[in-house]
């Protein structure tokens, strides 16, 4: 088990920042005579070859502003997979049937390299992608069976990396997930040293798992890997050093697919992301999340265009539990309107039952609709949370369709879990979905459930009994969401699997944001925000308040990343915490368009009877906010430093609540840093920087 996150935190900055050239185009080339490609993207170079003994791998890849060479350990394939009872590898030995370059979107290029194997059983046609400044390779293999019978892939590494150890020692930076459980699991970071005897460190990842589909490795020289992969279902990745054979080698199996694979049939391997940083973790994280927002994530947009609100602010119903009724309801949207709030969602309960996802009309009895319409006519987005995996045993669904239940249920407010992949299933969700996005004109869904990816060993079902971790992830939670999607492009999601358990790169193409708390307090808040915004971008850490009495420890303590979701009774508040509601609000919407491409800065971690900070710095235009917590610590000032910013920069410094302004130098702020006044025992203050250029 490794270090928790240590309070001082590291202080490496990003050495190189300075260095990095204005967008450079993406270049491309084969070496026809010594079938070999050179791919690079202005700030990595990456060489592959297809060995004449037929062995495809990567032969280096290079971080060009540090110098930095990652060389291969001997077997660099793109894939290791298994078909049937083979492993296929590097070792497999294929030939060349062809390869090209094309652009991809979002101003990438692609390069496809299709193999063939000496038996002629199967093209591999394997991708690799680059884009314009990102030290990043995102790449994905798909097998074609030429077989002539029906295989099963049996095994897939996603993480099939084995590299020169170079001398060096290295650390490993895992952050969990979110767990109901606890104990704690709440977006914890570890730092773990990779110990040079081979012994892994290892990341328990997906629908259910201990930690969210990412590691970053630092080697004490400097240099670093990341790396992340694309897959709702469980896949335990590994991170091994064996100093005295020169190798570092990564893995991440997928647990649990047996997948059919028809003659001519084509599979693709869940596509993974291996990356190059330089510096300290907050680097690690920040080169994750440039690549996550340009090649990756859902797009807050609507009709194509962003949504300049974005991150909203919300409110969310839960307060009320299920005791949901149209009256009150309305009342809150009245004062949530007023307070600045753009999206207004029904929790759980607005349904006859789990299942049964018709409004119920005991609580709405003017219908769904009309509160829909009500929402609208105030000027807010209309959101609904919906549990499309789960149905209460008695909904019609399930008396008509009682094999439709996966053999292992989760116990979602009593309801019985729905096998996804089994194809009727499938088709019943997406009717459904689509039905009550546009009965109920809905714009955002909150999808909840508990364990997303559920496990079902049936045979009676369409998928393979043994496959169900890779069916119920692919075929079954990702196929229901890509294609409502595609019928309803302009619907948002908003991911919740019981508060924060799917932070997967997969999920992140799906979803315009995430929970990462469960009303775990206003600590628990800070925390999971701090651990989450190293493996993703801000936007990816929204936040449940529940709380009514307001002051800044509570609202500023939920007030950096995503969307901020107030849960809490309005019309039990008081007048003047609505009207210091609304004031914060606005600080909030000031501040938010700095998370869109921020550098996300560690300062402090939340601790009880400390003060914790965290930061956004926008490199580009050298704008910054950092929200600074005093949770019972006995000092009525801070001091924190930067790391990261301009140093020839003159930023002019204010506070949301302190009067002064300051002028200070990035170098300063890096050096001396800033004090920062909190009066108060549990109080909150809001640093905002701006480079005066
Ligand atoms: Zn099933």
């Amino acid at each position: 088990m490794g270090l928790v996150f240590r309070r001082a935190g590291v202080s490496l900055v990003c050495l190189f920042c300075w260095l990095l050239p204005a967008q450079t185009s993406l270049r491309f080339e084969f070496d026809e005579e010594n079938t070999r490609w050179r791919l690079a993207n202005g700030v990595i170079e990456a060489v592959f070859q297809l060995s004449p003994e037929g062995a495809f791998q990567l032969v280096e890849m290079k971080h060009l502003a540090s110098g930095d060479a990652w060389k291969t350990g001997g077997s660099n394939a793109l894939f290791r997979f298994r078909i049937d009872d083979k492993w296929q590898n590097a070792q497999t030995g294929f030939f060349l049937l062809s390869q090209q370059s094309q652009p991809v979107a979002r101003g990438g290029r692609r390069q496809t390299i299709v193999l063939m194997d000496a038996a002629r059983t199967m093209h591999l046609a394997i991708d690799i992608e680059m884009y314009t400044g990102e030290p990043v390779l995102r790449y994905g293999t798909r097998f074609l069976n030429l077989s002539g019978a029906r295989v099963h892939v049996t095994g897939v590494d996603m993480l099939p990396w084995d590299f020169s150890g170079g001398g060096d020692s290295y650390d490993a930076l895992r952050v969990e997930q979110w767990h109901a459980a606890g104990d704690p699991a709440d977006f914890q970071t570890h730092i773990s040293p990779l110990a040079p005897t081979g012994e892994p460190v290892s990341v328990d990842s997906g629908a259910h798992g201990r930690f969210c589909g990412w590691m970053a490795l630092a080697a004490k020289s400097g240099r670093g890997l990341i790396a992340g992969w694309e897959f709702d279902g469980r896949a335990t990745a590994t991170a091994s050093h064996w100093a005295d054979q020169d190798k570092l080698a990564l893995s991440a199996a997928i647990s649990g697919i047996h997948h059919p694979v028809e003659p001519e049939e084509e599979f693709p391997l869940p596509k993974a992301f291996l990356g190059l940083f330089h510096g300290s973790w907050d680097e690690a994280g920040y080169v994750t999340q440039r690549f996550v927002e340009t090649a990756l994530a859902k797009r807050p947009e609507a009709d194509g265009k962003r949504i300049d609100e974005f991150p909203y602010v919300s409110w969310d119903s839960w307060r009320y539990g299920q005791d949901l009724n149209e009256a009150t309801l309305r009342r809150n949207a009245d004062i949530a309107s007023r307070i600045g709030v753009e999206l207004f969602v029904v929790d759980l309960g607005w349904a006859r039952s789990i299942g049964n996802w018709h409004a119920d009309t005991m609580k709405f009895p003017n219908g769904l609709g009309a509160l829909s319409d009500y929402v609208h006519s105030l000027g807010m987005k209309f959101g609904l949370h919906f549990a499309f995996a789960e149905s209460s045993a008695t909904a019609p669904v399930l008396r008509q369709n009682p094999d439709w239940t996966s053999s292992s249920s989760y116990g979602y407010y009593g309801a019985e879990s729905l096998c996804l992949s089994h194809q009727p299933v499938k088709e019943w969700i997406i009717g459904e979905t689509i039905r009550i996005i546009d009965e109920y004109n809905v714009d955002w869904i909150l999808q909840d459930g508990e364990n997303m990816v559920k496990e079902c060993r049936k045979s009676t079902h369409t998928h393979h009994p043994l496959d169900s971790n890779y069916s119920n992830a692919v075929d079954g939670l990702g196929a229901v969401l890509k294609e409502v999607q595609r019928r309803r492009p302009n619907v948002l999601w908003e991911n919740c699997e019981n508060g924060g358990n799917l932070m997967t790169f997969q999920m992140v193409q799906n979803y315009v944001t995430s929970i990462v708390n469960d009303a775990s307090g206003a600590r628990g808040s800070r925390e999971s925000v701090f651990g989450a915004t190293f493996p993703f971008p801000a936007r990816y850490a929204d936040r449940y308040m529940p709380e009514e009495e307001l002051g800044s420890y509570q609202t500023r303590s939920y007030m950096f990343g995503g969307p901020w979701i107030f849960m809490n009774r309005l019309t039990e508040m008081s007048t003047q915490a609505i009207g210091f509601a609304a004031l914060e609000i606005a600080r909030y919407k000031q501040m938010r368009p700095v998370f869109d491409s921020a550098r996300i800065i560690h300062l402090l971690p939340p601790m009880p009877g400390f003060t914790d900070a965290i930061a956004a710095y926008e490199d580009k235009t050298g704008r910054g906010v950092a929200v600074v917590t005093r949770d019972g610590s006995s000092e009525g000032t801070t001091r924190i430093v930067f790391s990261a910013l301009d140093r020839l920069t003159t930023y002019r410094v204010s506070f949301a609540d302190d009067p002064s302004t300051l002028t200070l130098t990035g170098a300063q702020l890096m050096t001396d840093g800033l004090l920062v006044r909190l009066p108060g025992f549990q109080s909150a203050e809001i640093v905002y920087l701006d480079a005066m250029r």
